[in-house]
């Protein structure tokens, strides 16, 4: 099978999931706050765990291209749902690019079948912008390490069982991210949940606050083997981050875009369908052309990825503007929608509740501005 049939069959495959699983339920779910367990194992039946992770550890090998346009469809039915398999996925890349053998061998294959979920665990209470400030800290103790600190707002935290734990082995370091480290965290003894999370969208999905005291883990759980290239490892999958994220950007603009189009040709007010009103086209026009710009952008950066470019900076756009095009479009869906849009029986408001979640994840869209802003002087030189 030649690569574009190959993804025409898995898109196809996941376009009769989201509207045979998914659709029916969303709005049960995310207002009752729901984990669906179902869907869950319908996606680790899909492959989507392993949808990125190379095809001799277990995985699919799909190119991030063909991936994007997975998150996307997922996004634009229920965003949270791709948050179960996003920073799985990212976790799985870090060990992908800068794990040992060893543990490929040993976690991609359980990564892949979904027997083994989890995410990313760098946020902590003090900081998430500035991950060299992070305070939790690992210490060696004869062939393993005693962890201690707390994480906080880590998606899957209680679903999921294994994470890409950041933490400082040397906490005295100069240049700070010297000093971190990047583990693979199965849950054990002295591993455990505090809390949930309240939140105002993003419902479905796990976030939780997570506290290490004395917890042991395997001096072979450092991932790479060498101390002092955490951040450069967790950073390095959050290129893909911010891919994923900006394909959840496109998936949420393009579905508040649909809605719209399709209600305002039902709509009718002073004897016409407010589709014909100027000043409804002039929005519609608007959100069509924002979900276009923020496709070719988030292809692009997938491109360059699947090439083995570095791509920080296309990444970078694509997030910032096709996450800021999802907060846009929710708005303006929610004015064109008038009452309904305010609706919990519409699908309105829930977009208008995720979006701002895109624009904080995986950078901020203020940080990206900046790392955009750093690369462009970078690489043009006077
Ligand atoms: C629902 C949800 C899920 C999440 N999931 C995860 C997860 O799975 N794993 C994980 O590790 N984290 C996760 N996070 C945390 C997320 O990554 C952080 O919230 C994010 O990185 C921002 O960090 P912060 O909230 O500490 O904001 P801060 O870093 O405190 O930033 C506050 C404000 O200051 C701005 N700012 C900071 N530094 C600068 C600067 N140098 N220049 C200009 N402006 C600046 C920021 O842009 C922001 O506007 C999640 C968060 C949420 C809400």
């Amino acid at each position: 099978m030649t690569a574009p049939e190959l993804e025409t069959q898995i898109l196809d495959a996941v376009d009769k999931f989201l509207e045979r699983d998914v659709k029916p339920y969303v709005l049960e779910f995310e207002h009752a706050d729901r984990y669906p367990e179902e869907m869950v194992e319908k996606m680790k039946s899909l492959g989507l765990f392993g949808s990125i992770i190379p095809e001799q550890y277990g995985g699919m090998g799909l190119p991030v291209t063909t991936y994007a346009k997975i998150v996307e469809r997922v996004s634009a039915v229920w965003m949270s749902l791709s948050g179960i398999f996003n920073s799985h996925l990212i976790m799985a890349a870090a060990v992908t690019r800068f794990g040992t053998e060893d543990q490929k061998r040993k976690y991609l294959p359980k990564f892949a079948s979904g027997e083994i979920r989890g995410g990313l665990a760098l946020t902590e209470p003090n900081c998430g912008t500035d991950l060299q400030a992070i305070r939790t800290v690992a210490r060696r103790d004869g062939d393993r390490y005693l962890v201690n600190g707390t994480k906080t707002w880590i998606s899957n935290g209680i679903h999921g069982s294994c994470f890409a734990l950041l933490v400082k082995t040397d906490p005295t370091a100069e240049p700070r991210h010297k000093g971190t480290s990047l583990f693979l965290a199965e849950k054990g003894p002295g591993f455990t949940v505090s809390r949930k999370l309240e939140k105002l969208g993003y419902k479905g999905i796990d976030s939780a606050e997570l506290i290490f005291e004395d917890y042991a883990i395997p001096a072979e759980n450092l991932i790479g083997g060498k101390e002092g290239f955490g951040l450069r490892h967790a950073l390095g999958g959050l290129e893909l981050g911010r891919i994923n994220v900006a394909a959840r950007g496109v998936g949420v603009a393009m579905a508040a875009l649909d809605d719209s189009v399709r209600y305002a040709q039902q709509r009718e007010t002073f004897g016409k369908p407010i589709a014909q009103h100027q000043a409804i086209q002039l929005k519609l026009a608007d959100m069509a052309t924002r979900v276009e710009a923020a496709r070719h952008l988030t292809r692009a950066a997938a491109e360059a990825y699947d090439r083995g470019e570095r791509c920080d900076m296309e990444a970078g756009m694509a997030k910032l503007f096709a996450t800021e095009a999802a907060l846009e479009n929710s708005a303006e869906a929610m004015r064109i929608h008038g009452a309904y849009g305010y609706s919990k029986e519409f699908h309105i408001e829930r977009y208008y509740r995720d979006a701002p979640l895109l624009c904080i994840g995986e950078g901020t869209n203020e940080l990206q501005r900046i790392l955009i802003s750093r690369q462009l002087v970078a690489r043009n030189p006077i």
